[in-house]
């Protein structure tokens, strides 16, 4: 018997640690039979086990024990509140916007969408793949072209994308400029400079118009509308700009495409912007989805995902990642863009704001901005102040004597505007700009008593049709005819068709989603709740610093944590994505190389067991890879490591490792590694994507790493969101804080001024931050630990009993695996056919979304079950694959055949069972309720298994007409 509750110490009720145990899945018991499978008697005695003992920390994290959620997030919101919630008005690429209330919390607040993973395993995620393409659909109509990808981590970062297309697919081979309009946004300028340099574009920035007599470039981009509002017909500069066999970029804003003629229709070939404004919080800088559109031409060179249409064993329409082996990051160092990670969650919430309004209720809406804005601009030139602009959509500039005086004026009256220089302000509407708001300006800009009517210059612009579109520009073509446009526009047909789109797909909300290198663990609620206050969600990322006080606070908490945690001397958040956040960190190894005089520096070795961003990366930051090889136990060969960076010792730039290597095993050798390349003046790259197994237990610094980004979104609790958004800050040593990323708008204390940026904002995605910060601040030293301590655990636990069936492919020290293992199918696919694929389409019948397929190595399932699920669900998965195990058994012996069998049928779907014709070996229950347990709670995949080679083929990346499914 336990004690009583009643003769218990305050002390030993106040459960301040009571987060520890919801976080990390298996119960104390649960644990103490792992251990026991395992032949340990305690978590202590497994990770002296698996972590080489040479890296071990002795001693616990130095920061404060577990809290309360109540208390952890009382002390958030008071942080919170001091951020100041003016309307901001300050434009260059960031409005705000409302939110449908349908979308916020059925898709924002919602798990089945947010914890959802990348759609690689696409018959489990319809869902979100149907959002996707409406998203790709709502692009392509907006921009005018023939393709759109499936979304990019911000404008800025599509803007350089946008440069390397052009530089790729231009016909003027020898050229080597880019032509950028002093018109852009600033933070597009200063990512492109910063992609540019390593790979020695030359950047012009100026008046393209002019420019282009001047220069023979390979591309030119101007922003549309101009960042101080004017709205220009490009079609002449377009005509000289491909004469001269350039391509011609265009930064849009997506909520003024509504109304003006499409950049496709003018004659561009690549059209980008950011779809924040079609209903995504400013978030003082993301996430956001940023578009990417381009002639179907350049299709093989589009950054980013692309969602296609192909058809599955029953003919039926069905989508998928369109060229997944194109998938940029996969081509490693022959890759054009390193993105893995994008914007997933953030596309779908735009693609509904466009489905929930429909085109008419756009129009309404776009039209209210620029009506309000063409009274503004009327108002003010009845008064003789001029915007400098002629033209505008939403954003006017104006010259005024004291132009300070208005900008404080207007701040005091709760409004921010843009300063553009000493005398000029900008000035930008948005869907909740209302005629209190412009007749505030009125007054703060024109003083009180002004007399100005609004109905009055209202009436008068209706009278006088008078707009600041030039008639040139004036959109005439239709907008999004697609029925699923024009179908869900009551909030009862909206919330059934995001439920219906939820239904389709698994999500963490289901069960364990064990993706290696992934770490799918808890995305607890009481972290995503402050994403969605507003004292997070509605700041400007570019609003006065006394603003965002809260923001500033969190910033650095946030920093000391990470700093706390890994050991670097400081963090710069800044990436969007773990290979943001490589491309970032590789770039401070530049720098700092430069610096020291040292040019040569350009080789990047690179194990061959390494994820496919790495190579990619370092080839944006202009480094030549050397791969390394691998011994057969998986590890990186010391004898080839030695012997290259001997060769190289002169060129030497760094190395990139991942630690925990992505076969799962905490090298021995890591520290020597890391001596070895330190010793030829090379710098350590460590790729944090699985710091998941050495929070609290051992630090990148101290292993060796001069610079890690850390995925956020895996170790650090932030939701995929079905493929994007992340996080990936970088730690640093000292020597490199100088060189990472700054920023041209908001100047960041650190880092040399001049440094560029590498995202559109100074924190990158901020408003995702408190996610990780709540979580390290529930769970404490002490909870930390027992998530590595479980992670390790269960991983272990996993290998030892799937080990039973398959083969684990590496090992460690005492036969551990760090906190994943692989399994080899290799060997079965020899005796019986039945290919990895086959396994995890199978998985899907038991409701479980498939493992990391055939990476790092081919033919194989990479499983990384975290901390986060208790033994009972592990034990479903080990069932699930003892059955299936049973079943290749079968094939293997021919005692079914080796294609009509319910592994190659799989996944299996209401139609299969409906369909009167079973021709089958097995029997309908074998298909599709394989365990008893699905009984009373099954996930049905909507479609069954997918003709990858069909939709790629036959390549269709946009809504599928209507008549085609009337036909089918
Ligand atoms: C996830 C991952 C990356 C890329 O990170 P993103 O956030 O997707 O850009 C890089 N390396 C490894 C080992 C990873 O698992």
């Amino acid at each position: 018997m336990t004690q009583p509750q009643t003769s218990l110490p305050l002390s030993a009720l106040e459960q301040n640690d009571a987060f520890i145990s919801r976080h990390v899945g298996p119960s104390q018991d649960e644990q103490q039979a792992m251990l026991e499978a395992l032949g340990l008697d305690s978590l202590d005695a497994l990770i002296n086990q698996t972590v080489p003992g040479s890296i071990l920390l002795d001693s616990p994290l130095p920061m404060a024990d577990s809290r309360s959620e109540q208390d952890v997030l009382a002390e958030l919101h008071n942080m919170a509140r001091q951020n100041t919630l003016n309307r901001s008005m300050i434009g260059m690429g960031y409005t705000d916007t409302i939110v449908p209330n349908v979308i916020l919390r059925n898709v924002l607040e919602n798990p089945g969408w947010y914890t959802a993973y990348t759609p690689y395993q696409p018959e489990v995620s319809q869902g979100r793949l149907e959002a996707i393409l409406n998203f790709q659909q709502m692009v392509l109509d907006l921009t005018g072209l023939d393709l759109a990808n499936a979304s990019l981590l911000d404008e800025a970062t599509a803007a350089a994308e946008a440069m390397t297309l052009c530089k790729r697919m231009s016909k003027a081979k020898k050229a080597n400029v880019f032509l950028v309009d002093a018109n852009l946004h600033p933070q597009n300028i200063s990512v492109i400079q910063t992609r540019a340099e390593p790979l020695g574009y030359e950047v012009v920035v100026g008046d393209v118009t002019a420019l282009i007599d001047q220069y023979e470039p390979f591309g030119v981009v101007v922003q549309y509308p101009g960042t101080y509002g004017h709205v220009t017909d490009y079609s002449t500069l377009i005509e000289k700009v491909h004469a001269k066999k350039a391509l011609f970029c265009a930064a849009a804003d997506i909520m003024s495409l509504v109304l003006l003629k499409s950049p496709g229709e003018l004659g561009a070939d690549v059209v980008f912007g950011s779809a924040q404004r079609f209903g995504v919080p400013m978030g003082y800088g993301g996430p956001h989805a940023a578009f990417f559109a381009t002639r179907d031409a350049y299709k093989r060179s589009v950054p980013g995902r692309i969602i296609g249409v192909s058809i599955d064993t029953r003919g039926n329409k069905a989508l998928r990642m369109a060229m997944q082996t194109r998938e940029q990051h996969i081509r490693r160092e022959k890759a054009t863009s390193n993105i893995c990670t994008a914007q997933v969650l953030l596309a779908n919430m735009a693609s509904f704001y466009a489905v929930y309004h429909g085109p008419e209720g756009l129009k309404t809406i776009a039209g209210r901005i620029h009506r309000l804005t063409s009274i503004l601009a009327h108002g003010l030139q009845q008064k003789s102040i001029n915007p400098v602009n002629d033209s505008w959509f939403d954003t006017l500039t104006i010259e005024l004597d004291d132009a300070e005086a208005a900008y404080n004026k207007a701040l005091s009256a709760g409004i921010n505007l843009r300063r553009i220089g000493d005398t000029r302000l900008g000035i930008t509407a948005d869907e909740c700009t209302d005629r209190l708001v412009i007749e505030t300006l009125w007054d703060c800009i024109l003083g009180e008593g002004h007399g100005l009517s609004l109905d009055a210059i209202d009436s008068e612009l209706s009278r006088s049709n008078a707009s600041g579109i030039p008639a040139s520009l004036v959109r005439e073509s239709a907008i999004l005819q697609h029925p699923v446009f024009n179908s869900y526009h009551s909030e009862t047909e909206m919330l059934r068709y995001l439920k219906q789109l939820e239904n389709k797909d698994i999500s963490l909300a289901h069960s364990m989603i064990a993706l290696g290198s992934c770490t799918m663990k808890l995305n607890a609620t009481a972290e995503m709740i402050p994403v969605t206050w507003p004292e997070f969600g509605q700041l400007h990322p570019f609003v006065p610093l006394d603003q965002a006080q809260g923001y500033q606070l969190l910033l650095e908490s946030l920093k000391q944590q990470l700093i706390a945690i890994t050991g670097f001397d400081d963090i710069c958040i800044q990436p969007n994505s773990g290979a943001q956040g490589e491309y970032a960190g590789l770039l401070a190894i530049r720098n700092f190389h430069l610096a020291n005089g040292e040019a040569e520096r350009n080789i990047c070795l690179i194990p061959a067991s390494a994820h496919g961003t790495n190579p990619a990366s370092a080839a944006l930051a202009d480094m030549k890879v050397v791969v390394v090889k691998c011994d057969t136990n998986g590890n990186v060969d010391i004898d080839d490591l030695r012997s290259k960076a001997e060769q190289y010792s002169e060129q030497l730039s760094c190395l990139m490792i991942t630690y925990p290597s992505t076969h799962g095993v905490f090298e021995e050798g890591i520290r020597e590694i890391c001596d070895i390349t330190h010793q030829h003046g090379g710098q350590v790259y460590m790729d944090g994507a699985n710091l998941n197994a050495q929070v609290a237990v051992s630090k990148p610094a101290d292993i060796g790493a001069d610079v890690s980004h850390m995925n956020l979104h895996k170790t650090f609790c932030i939701p995929h969101g079905g493929g994007g958004p992340g996080m990936g800050p970088i730690g640093v040593k000292a020597h490199l804080a100088a060189f990472v990323a700054n920023h041209p708008v908001v100047s960041i204390a650190g880092p040399n001024a001049e440094n560029g940026a590498v995202s559109a904002a100074p924190w990158g995605s901020a408003s995702i931050l408190p996610i990780s910060w709540v979580y390290i601040a529930l769970m404490g030293a002490k909870g930390l630990r027992a998530a590595t301590e479980n992670a390790i655990l269960n991983a272990n636990y996993l290998a030892h009993e799937l080990s039973k069936d398959y083969p684990v492919l590496y090992t460690g020290r005492n036969d551990r695996v760090a906190h994943e293992c692989i399994i080899d199918l290799r060997p079965l696919k020899e005796v019986s056919g039945i290919s990895e694929e086959d396994v995890a389409k199978r998985l899907m019948d038991f409701g479980f979304h498939a493992p990391t397929m055939s990476f790092p190595v081919p033919g194989t399932l990479m499983i990384e079950p975290t901390e986060s699920e208790s033994k009972a669900e592990l034990d479903r998965f080990i069932e699930a694959m003892q059955v299936i195990r049973e079943e290749i058994r079968q094939v293997e012996t021919g005692l079914i055949d080796a294609d009509n069998n319910p592994l190659r049928h799989a996944p299996h779907t209401i139609a299969d069972l409906i369909d009167p014709e079973w021709s089958r070996p097995y029997s309908r229950e074998q298909g599709a309720f394989p365990v008893t347990r699905l009984l009373t709670s099954k996930v049905w995949p909507t479609v069954n298994r997918i003709d990858n080679v069909y939709g790629d083929r036959n390549l269709f990346c946009a809504c599928v007409p209507m008549d085609a499914y009337i036909e089918a």
